[in-house]
């Protein structure tokens, strides 16, 4: 029957940070159904809406089965219109273009823009190809514009990136706080276990705060509407509020943490015509740097002035609430989980925020066991796994190295077998900086993957499009879909996508999870992999590296960079025979060995041995993930913490051992205006953000009938008396201007989100109503960070 040609296997959804399982069943070489995976301890058989549809994203009608080159009279021209072309052709003028940009202008104007998307060896063979081939940083992910700001967090606290807790914390806390987070609609997974733990335990409290209300305050105990950017200030009352009721957990602070005053020179960033920008002082984004140290009795008169009345005040939020969070935190019986994600992160002081967060969970000791967790909850499938485990930001290497060290890069350089020398030691141009480089022509050749930055950037007429249609400059974009990205591109690359190739993804919570490939992609379509690889045997290795590089290992003269990039060392090393026979894997049968595998075990031997051990590369085939470090077979769930983290020295009872004197660092850091506020012209705030049905951009959802017609544009949230204000009602065509640009959409009064009056909310999933026209490309000065959830905005008629 029909039935018995069905197979099913396993993988994870291509989606969120949640990093949900999924059966994905296939027949006649298409993925035909899939469900959520009962043996899967995250998502425990059930999916969102948008995972119940996985099967359908990759057979959008204008799935992209052609590289597509800008030509004029049979040649390329910036101007022309979009030919198909062949692949060889494609890989011809791409190495045409590179080796004429480095020959004129050397490494620093090549860049690459990748993803949180990209899987584990993806990202990793990108890492390999722009810092040891081409040998430049300039490779950032998307999650730049994610979770940057939660990085720098880590690092700052802890010395050490990535979450102590785990999903399993939902089960045991008796109070859960969302800050700048609706789960309810961008992790409704795990929104699922919250609510499920809220209802089945009476005593357990749900606190919810944001500029907005949304979803997620259905479920809240106290939901609380507070003033963009206040949030710092809640954050340090929070702080003196434990001091204030002496409920610091002394013992835990006296043993475990060091207390600094942090630098609190006012900046924002990139936004060099910012009159606050002459203040600013470059702070070290890699840790405390710019911090000096301080004692309790500083650090609490710092946030003695905190109080609720005054905080109140500037956050609109009545004091009663606020004492009832404060309590929360406070009562040393409580445990307490508290989860963020872009509200934190998106903004100019979002390392600051996440500095803050784990003040109080130090203060009280909350932290590191069952139920007691600050979490940080990340937006793509594999930002943890790949863009930050891996290290694909210009600053960074694999396992939280970093390339301006010298004993990272020699390390770096030894697992690679190649020269040392070959890792430039200048951090390259992060995600906004290669923005504005493209637009001042000097960075040349430009290839971006597996994201859609000219619709998710913020400020992109004036910031992002210039760049790509700069005639000095050469873009390429590799999507499976048309996206407004590739359109503004001069060459695109059809990408194969999810389980059409192998991969790993590593989730919010530390877990790796890998999938075998299960369906051939489209006749012409690559994967991101075969595309980086494939490239790099365009070059010789003498195209990319100079005389003096080359005379310390004189054996890779005259060979190819693919050659000395992956079959050199330890890619190459297992054969194709490792693969299981009845298993597609188009990669490794065309380069002739199992590429996943060799990358994924090369990489894996920058974290073994130093708390990011990861399991052998089969295992993660059997099993629904495994949370690093994996030691002895074993995965760890709560980090930091001793009999549950292998690497806690015994005795210790905690070490975070991130920090030379296994400390972690409780921050004093002031609250600070938005870097734009509404005023008598631009007189509202506004916010974006993402939606449930929609992915992102809305690149692979969009192309989903059923989700597109569940959410199919993106409309403006306006509290109903300022629509009233200005003579609008529900369903009316207005303009969003600011002070760079104009958006059309239609007013919605009564949706799930529900402005207070002076803000309104409008997603960016829609392609065809680009609401980053109209945003602030302000960052954080610490993550480069832009800040997406805030600036100044009016609305008028259309
Ligand atoms: Fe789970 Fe996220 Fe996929 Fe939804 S989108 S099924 S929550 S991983």
């Amino acid at each position: 029957s029909e039935m018995t040609k069905l197979k099913w296997d396993k993988a994870p959804c291509r989606f969120c940070g949640t990093g949900c399982s999924v059966n994905v069943a296939t027949m006649d070489n298409k993925v035909v159904a899939t469900h959520g995976d009962i043996n899967s301890p995250v998502n425990k058989g059930l999916n969102c809406i948008k995972g119940y549809f996985l099967s359908k994203i990759m057979y959008g009608k204008d799935r992209l089965t052609k590289p597509l080159l800008r030509m004029k009279d049979g040649k390329y021209d910036k101007n022309g219109d979009f030919t198909p072309i062949t692949w060889d052709a494609a890989f011809d003028i791409m190495a045409e273009k590179a080796k004429k940009t480095l020959k004129e202008k050397g490494p620093t104007a090549v860049g690459m823009f990748g993803s949180g998307q990209w899987t584990v060896q993806e990202g990793y063979a990108a890492v390999k190809l722009m810092k040891a081939g081409f040998r430049t940083n300039n490779i950032d992910p998307n999650a730049r514009h994610c979770m940057a700001s939660a990085v720098g967090g880590f690092m700052r606290t802890f010395g050490i990136d990535e979450p102590m807790g785990c999903y399993d914390d939902f089960e045991h806390a008796d109070a859960f706080v969302l800050w700048g987070s609706n789960m309810a609609e961008m992790h409704p997974i795990l929104w699922t276990r919250i609510t499920d733990r809220r209802l089945s335990a009476p005593h357990v409290k749900v606190a919810v705060l944001s500029t907005f209300e949304h979803r997620s305050f259905d479920l809240a105990d106290n939901g609380m509407i507070f003033t963009p950017q206040t949030d710092l200030a809640i954050l340090n009352f929070i702080a003196n509020y434990i001091i204030k009721t002496d409920r610091v957990n002394k013992d835990f602070v006296n043993k475990h943490t060091n207390f600094r005053l942090g630098n609190t020179d006012i900046g924002y960033g990139l936004r060099p015509e910012h009159p606050l920008e002459k203040k600013a002082k470059n702070n070290s984004a890699a840790d405390a740097g710019g911090s000096k140290p301080i004692d309790f009795d500083e650090y609490a008169k710092f946030v003695s002035t905190y109080t609720a009345e005054y905080v109140s005040e500037l956050s609109t939020v009545p004091v009663d609430k606020l004492n009832a969070l404060a309590e929360l935190y406070a009562d040393p019986k409580t445990k307490v989980t508290s989860l963020w994600t872009m509200g934190f992160n998106q903004h100019t002081r979002g390392v600051w925020a996440n500095n803050l967060v784990y003040n109080i969970h130090l203060l009280t000791g909350k932290i590191s066991t069952p139920g007691n967790s600050p979490f940080s909850l990340t937006g793509q499938p594999s930002a943890c796994g790949t863009a930050r485990e891996v290290g694909t930001f210009s600053h960074r290497l694999p396992a939280d190295m970093v390339v301006a060290n010298p004993k990272h890069r020699a390390i770096a350089e030894k697992i690679w077998k190649l020269p040392e020398g070959t890792i430039p030691p200048k951090p390259g141009y992060h995600a906004v900086l290669q923005t504005r480089k493209l637009k001042d022509g000097e960075l040349n050749f430009y290839w971006v993957q597996c994201n859609n930055n000219m619709q998710a950037g913020a400020n992109i007429n004036e910031e992002g499009m210039p760049g790509y249609r700069n005639p000095k400059n050469f873009i390429v974009v590799s999507d499976p879909y048309p996206t407004v990205t590739a359109q503004a591109a001069d060459l695109i690359l059809p990408t194969a996508m999810w389980v059409e190739k192998e991969g790993v993804y590593g989730n919010a919570e530390r877990r790796t999870q890998s999938w075998y490939q299960q369906v051939t992609a489209p006749e012409g379509a690559f994967s991101d992999l075969w595309q980086l690889v494939e490239f790099s045997k365009r070059f010789q290795i003498e195209d990319v590296w100079p005389e003096e590089l080359l005379a310390k290992m004189p054996e890779h003269r005259g060979k190819s960079m693919f050659s000395v990039l992956y079959e050199n060392g330890n890619v190459n090393e297992f054969p194709l025979s490792e693969i299981p026979d009845d298993r597609l894997n188009q990669e490794s049968r065309d380069f002739g060995f199992y590429i996943q595998k060799g990358l994924f075990e090369e990489y894996a031997e920058f974290g073994r041995g130093h708390a990011h051990d990861l399991a052998p590369y089969d295992r993660y085939h059997k099993e629904r993930g495994l949370r690093w470090p994996v030691v002895d077979g074993k995965e760890t769930k709560w980090r930091f913490k001793e009999g549950s983290d292998p690497y806690v020295k015994p005795g210790s009872d905690y070490d975070f051992y991130g920090k030379p004197d296994g400390k972690a660092v409780i921050f004093a850091l002031p609250y600070e205006p938005a870097a734009e506020f509404p005023d008598a012209e631009y007189d509202l705030w506004l916010s974006t953000g993402r939606v449930l049905e929609h992915w992102h951009s809305g690149s692979m959802t969009q192309r989903v009938p059923e989700l597109y017609k569940a959410m199919p544009d993106a409309v403006v949230y306006m509290n109903p008396d300022d629509a009233k204000k200005r003579g609008l009602r529900r369903g009316d065509l207005v303009k969003l201007i600011s002070r760079r640009g104009e958006v059309e959409t239609r007013v919605e009064t009564r949706g799930r989100n529900k402005p207070p009056r002076g803000l309104v909310f409008m997603p960016w999933f829609d392609a065809s109503r680009l609401v980053n026209k109209v945003t602030l490309d302000a960052t954080d000065p610490l993550s480069k960070e832009t800040d997406f959830k805030k600036c100044a905005i009016k609305i008028v008629k259309a």
